[in-house]
C-alpha cells in the first residue's frame, strides 16, 4: 500500500469504526481465512467488524473460528444490507473486481457511499478502492493480511484463532506449501503462526480429511472422465449435472479436483468443466505449471481470470460444445505449452 494511503488508513482506524469485510462469491479457504482473521483483529482493537459473504462457503471450512458469525448476503439479505449501510468502510479481500461478489451483491456495493479498502493478490485490480494493497507475487490474501498487520505494527495482536485462520488461507492457496508462490517469507510467517497457536496437523485434518463417502465417489467419477492430450501437454476433466446429482454433490466437493489432471506426468495445463444447471453455465477451473498464463487464457476465451497458474471462467454453451471449443483453441498454444515448464 502506498505510504500516504497507509497513513490515511491508520488515522481513519484510530477512531472506533463499523467495518464490513467481504470475500468473493463461493469463498475458498483463503477468502474465509483472511476475512475471519482480519474481522477478529478489528473486533479486538476497538472496532465493530462483520464478515458479509456473498453466499455459502464449503462445509470443510465451517469449523473456522468466527465462521458462525458470518452473514450470507443471499440468505440473510436484510441483515447483510443493514451491516453494509451502517459501515464506515468496507474491506474487499481476495478479489479484484466488484462483479466477483455476484450481480446482486455487486449492485449493493456499487452504490456504497463510503470508502473501500482492497487487499488482494489477483492480477489487474479494478480502481474501486481508496486504499489498495495489491501484490500478485504473494501466494495468498492471508499472507497479505499478515503483512498488513506488520504495516500496522501489530502482529503481536495475532491470537490463536487468527493464526488458525491465516494458516488455513496460506495452506489452501499454496496447495499445502508446494506452489512456486510459497517463499521463505511464507514459511517464516507460517512458523510464527504456529508459534502463535495454529495447530498445523488439526488444520490439515479439518480441511483435507473431511471427505464424505459420496465426495470420494464423485472424485472417482471425475477421474474416470479424465482425458489427456499429450500433444498439447494438456489434460481435462468433465462433470455433468447428472453425475453431480448421482453422488449428491455439495458445494466444495469439486474443490481441488482439477489438480489431479495436473498431477499427470508431463502435463502442464489442466482444466475441469463442471455443468451448473442452476446458473445455466459451465464453470471452469484452469491450472498450469510454468509460464503458460491461464489468467490470460481464461480472460481471452472464457469470461474469467485469476492468476498465472490458477484461474477460472465460464461458458454458456453446453458441456460438449464447451469442451470442443476448448480443444479447438489448443493448437495455437502448442509451442507455448511445450515451453511452459522445462525442467
Ligand atoms: P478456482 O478455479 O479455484 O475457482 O479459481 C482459481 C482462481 O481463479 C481463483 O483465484 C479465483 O479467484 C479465480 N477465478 C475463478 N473463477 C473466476 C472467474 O470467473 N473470473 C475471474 N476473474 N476469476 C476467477
Ligand atoms: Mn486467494
Amino acid at each position: 500500500m502506498e505510504k500516504d494511503q497507509l497513513h490515511k488508513l491508520k488515522t481513519f482506524l484510530a477512531t472506533p469504526r463499523n467495518i464490513v469485510i467481504v470475500p468473493h462469491r463461493n469463498p475458498d479457504g483463503d477468502a474465509m481465512g483472511s476475512t475471519l482473521a482480519l474481522c477478529e483483529y478489528f473486533n479486538n482493537t476497538n472496532h465493530t467488524a462483520t464478515v458479509v459473504a456473498p453466499n455459502e462457503y464449503p462445509e470443510f471450512l465451517r469449523w473456522l473460528p468466527g465462521s458462525k458469525n458470518v452473514i450470507l448476503f443471499d440468505r440473510q439479505n436484510k441483515q447483510a444490507k443493514r451491516a453494509i449501510n451502517n459501515s464506515d468502510i468496507i474491506f474487499l479481500l481476495d478479489f479484484n473486481a466488484l462483479h466477483r461478489v455476484g450481480d446482486d451483491m455487486a449492485n449493493t456495493l456499487e452504490v456504497y457511499e463510503n470508502d473501500f479498502a482492497m487487499i488482494d493478490h489477483h492480477q489487474q485490480p479494478d480502481a474501486v478502492a481508496a486504499y489498495l494493497y495489491s501484490d500478485t507475487s504473494i501466494c495468498s490474501t492471508a499472507q497479505m493480511v499478515y503483512h498488513f498487520l506488520e504495516m500496522l505494527q501489530n502482529t503481536d495482536a495475532i491470537t490463536k484463532s487468527m493464526a488458525t485462520c491465516l494458516y488455513t488461507g496460506i495452506m489452501t492457496d499454496t496447495g499445502s506449501f508446494r506452489f512456486r508462490s510459497t517463499t521463505s517469507t511464507t514459511h517464516r510467517i507460517v512458523a510464527d503462526l504456529i508459534e502463535k497457536g495454529a495447530e498445523n496437523d488439526k488444520i490439515h485434518g479439518h480441511v483435507y480429511d473431511a471427505n464424505s463417502y459420496n465426495r470420494l465417489l464423485l472424485l472417482g467419477q471425475a477421474l474416470t472422465n479424465l482425458k489427456a492430450l499429450p500433444t498439447y501437454k494438456t489434460a481435462f476433466i468433465t462433470l455433468s449435472e447428472e453425475e453431480k446429482k448421482r453422488f449428491e454433490y455439495k458445494k466444495g466437493d469439486t474443490e481441488g479436483v482439477v489438480n489431479y489432471a495436473l498431477s499427470l506426468k508431463d502435463i502442464v495445463f489442466a482444466a475441469i468443466f463442471i455443468e451448473d444447471v442452476e446458473q445455466k453455465i459451465i464453470k471452469i477451473s484452469f491450472r498450469s505449471k510454468g509460464s503458460f498464463s491461464v489468467n490470460l487464457f481464461a480472460r481471452n476465451y472464457f469470461d474469467g481470470g485469476g492468476h498465472i497458474n490458477a484461474a477460472g471462467g465460464k461458458s454458456t454453451k453446453s458441456l460438449e460444445e464447451t469442451v470442443a471449443y476448448f480443444k479447438s483453441l489448443l493448437p495455437r498454444y502448442k509451442e507455448a505449452l511445450e515451453k511452459s515448464y522445462e525442467e
